[in-house]
């Protein structure tokens, strides 16, 4: 017996379940020669130790120092006790207890060692499409409740083998308590289907997938989140039979390759991109595409970037494992049609991707939350997400105060919501566009299921002042139900306070926002968008906007560029020169009724977007005079944009508002006069950045605030974003960008909820 024994009790929290935690503390306690026990609970890992009491100093020390590789510990308190005698050292049954919670490990692609495995003929899981253990695999996606045990997931269905369940009662293994554990013989099993037909099953079944592929065929793959639909991406006829079934007419698709290799034979790769790329969390990463890439030119039309992934599960590896003849590159794309949801239960993917795919991949591992991948792009130095979702959702966004448990519903496109308690920010998975049934029925489902996962009750509801969006209709409703609080948020009030979020930004001081954006609700009726806002979490002042112009039949107007270009000359009192390509798109008849409806102001609201200028510009240069998907016009005016060229024009400059008018009026005559586009589209990203930084400079001067933070969909705009950055910064401001978070509406939900936890706050 030691002579000094003491007693230990330590609650750890943060990311501790499901990534090996328990079995490093076993580990951890017999190294140091300590007796006792670990569990979950619903609230993190408990550990109670007996032993000598410099050895349990070393044991805790070593906890934070030696922690698995997926955990991460938020916060560790520990109590002395009365040694108990435990004469061991176990790990015990979890114990939930209501009304606790703990953050739950996102999805994490196949790691290092089960990828060895998987290709070792010796191994009993040579070639099985499930392996993983506990530092990889399947997480949110298959957990249904917490603590995260294998009867709360969908892995319950599957009794374990003899050798898995020794593997899995085995501390010294790495399948020890891996919830998801599985093997050829006791595991899930994909099977290959051809209109509703089973054609083969396990090894076969991917054999005949590959032969699909190699064909030109579209496949439906079942993933960890969703079925994609997949094709050879230099096969053009397969992508653009892909397109059209797709209903898809230029949207970019996202590509698969086997490694990096071969993902920097298409494209040019940054260290840091490269490290992304093969990042646990392997979300799609934008890259500057390698002219003569091999890659169909159908696959990013009008786009200088691909956005391209590495395989994440087992699945996709044996799927695209490199052989003579076949592509090396995969189109990896939603399996859905063009605006619906991704596809994911069984029955409805088997419904819904009929006429879609050729043959459908799938397996009996059901997949409990629909999640889309992610995507990031380096960006001024740093990866900035453009979509949070798997991989990254639901760790939680660590908010810089301590808020009461809110929903933040988010906005109408590109929805996510989230849920805070204490200092975390549960953001979830992307939603999607709020446009129909499905997808206002998984914002439901997803609210629900979050509430339930991190046992939160939202005191207070946040949502955008937008009358109409459905989430802001979901939390009205609610919150007239529940007699609960709702804050109604600016939509780019909810940007800014979004971008200073995920800065960590917790002093009261307010920052100049410019906040970028397509289209928000202002609280005058019109639609805002180029907005230079002073403010912070407690408030806002419009400070400077963009000269509103109108919007030709609202909403619509956004997928019409042409439009949008006639109604800003209209409104700046250019003339409808017919030699400009927008005016040439639009017939003679349609502009006689466009000139009537702008005359006697029918559908045409007012908006200070820069989205719309930006659309107004890209027509004007004959770059985009119609849309097939959002942001497209911008986003092709800035691939062309020459970085070479250093002119601007200045916009007109008075009291609140920031007038393009020279600015329209030098790129006309330089159209006319024959400049390139590509020149034309670089002044127009020169002029934005110098009236931007003239305007930070006004504010500066009236009030010393020297912070500004750069929110809304216009910053992912790259050459924007690194431009403004380095001339605020030449300038002596501190510029704030987003990292965690997408600069658009994937956002908005952060925003309000920080918003209203200081209203709250206010009104206690
Ligand atoms: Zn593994
Ligand atoms: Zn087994
Ligand atoms: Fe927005």
């Amino acid at each position: 017996m030691p002579k000094d024994l003491s007693g230990r009790q330590i609650l750890i929290r943060g990311i501790v379940q499901g990534v090996g935690f328990r079995p490093f503390i076993y580990n951890l306690a017999r190294r140091f020669e300590l007796a006792g026990w670990v569990c979950n609970s619903s609230r993190g890992v408990e550990i109670v130790v007996n032993g000598e009491e410099a050895r349990i100093r070393d044991f805790i020390s070593a906890i934070r120092t030696d922690a698995p590789p997926l955990a991460r510990i938020d916060a560790m308190a520990e109590e002395t006790l009365k040694p108990d005698g435990y004469t061991n050292f176990e790990i015990r049954e979890s114990l939930p207890q209501p009304g606790e919670f703990i953050p739950i490990s996102p999805d994490v692609s196949i790691c290092p060692d089960c990828q060895r495995e998987l290709f070792d003929p010796a191994d009993r899981r040579y070639r099985y499409p499930f392996i993983n253990c506990t530092n990889c695999g399947p997480r949110f996606t298959i957990i249904q409740d917490i603590p995260y045990d294998r009867p709360q997931t969908t892995m319950s269905g599957f009794p374990l083998c003899p050798d898995c369940e020794a593997e899995y009662h085995d501390p010294a293994n790495r399948r020890f308590h891996a919830q998801p554990v599985a093997c050829p013989e006791c595991g899930p099993q994909v099977s290959l289907e051809v209109r509703g037909k089973l054609l083969a099953a396990r090894e076969d079944a991917i054999q005949l997938a590959r032969g699909y592929l190699k064909a030109g065929k579209i496949l439906a793959v079942k993933g960890l989140g969703g079925y994609h639909l997949a094709c050879d991406a230099s096969n053009p006829a397969a992508v653009a039979e892909l397109r059209r079934r797709k209903r898809r007419i230029e949207k970019p698709f996202a590509l698969m390759a086997w490694d990096l290799a071969a993902v920097q034979d298409c494209c040019l790769v940054s260290a840091q991109e490269a490290d992304l790329l093969q990042s646990r969390q392997r979300p799609i990463v934008l890259l500057q595409q390698k002219p003569g890439s091999g890659v169909a030119p159908e696959v990013a039309p009008g786009q200088r970037t691909l956005g391209v992934m590495l395989p994440y599960t087992p699945l996709h590896l044996l799927l695209l494992e490199p052989e003579p003849g076949f592509p090396g590159l995969l189109v990896m794309t939603s399996g859905n049609l063009s605006e619906e949801p991704i596809a994911y239960q069984d029955g409805e993917a088997r419904i819904r991707l009929a006429p879609l795919a050729d043959a459908l991949l799938t397996h009996n591992r059901p997949i409990h939350v629909r999640v889309d991948d992610s995507v990031v792009r380096v960006m001024a130095g740093s990866a900035q997400v453009a979509r949070r979702s798997r991989g990254y959702a639901p760790d939680p966004i660590h908010l810089p105060f301590r808020a009461r448990q809110i929903l933040g519903a988010g906005a109408e496109l590109k929805n996510t919501f989230c849920l805070t308690r204490d200092t975390y920010c549960f953001v979830s998975h992307h939603i999607g566009d709020l446009e129909n049934y499905e997808t206002l029925e998984s914002f439901q489902d997803g609210i629900r299921h979050f509430e339930r996962l991190f046992r939160i009750e939202p005191a207070v509801l946040a949502c955008d002042l937008h009358p109409d969006y459905l989430a802001s209709r979901y939390a009205r409703e609610r919150s007239a139900a529940q007699s609960l609080p709702l804050v109604e948020v600016q939509h780019h009030h909810a940007h800014l306070a979004a971008c200073l979020a995920d800065n960590g930004w917790s002093a009261p001081e307010p920052v100049i926002g410019l906040t970028y954006d397509g289209t928000g609700y202002g609280p005058d009726g019109t639609i805002w968008g180029g907005e230079v806002l002073v403010g912070g979490y407690q408030g806002y002042q419009r400070r400077f906007h963009l000269k509103p112009l109108p919007l030709p039949g609202g909403d619509r107007a956004v997928r019409k560029p042409a439009r949008m270009a006639l109604a800003a000359l209209w409104k700046l009192g250019l003339e409808w020169d017919p030699a400009l390509p927008a005016v040439g798109a639009v017939c003679e008849d349609d502009r006689a009724v466009l000139r009537a409806m702008l005359e006697k102001n029918i559908n045409s609201p007012l908006t200070s977007s820069l989205g719309r200028l930006f659309d107004a510009v890209s027509a004007l240069v004959g770059v985009r005079q119609e849309c097939s998907y959002e942001g497209q016009a911008a986003m092709e005016l800035e691939a062309l944009a020459d970085p070479s060229e250093t002119c601007s024009i200045d916009f007109g400059f008075e009291r609140d508002e920031l007038d393009p008018t020279p600015v329209i009026e030098g790129i006309i005559s330089g159209w006319l006069a024959g400049t390139p586009a590509s020149r034309l589209s670089a002044i127009f990203h020169n002029s934005l950045l110098q009236v931007s930084a003239r305007a930070c400079e006004q504010i500066r001067r009236e009030t010393s605030i020297r912070t500004v933070a750069l929110a809304g969909g216009v910053w992912q705009n790259r050459y924007l974003t690194e431009k403004m950055v380095s001339l605020l910064e030449k300038y002596g401001f501190s510029v704030l960008v987003h990292r965690r978070l997408p600069a658009n509406d994937g956002s908005i939900c952060v925003g309000q909820a920080a918003i209203a936890a200081f209203s709250a706050s206010r009104n206690d």
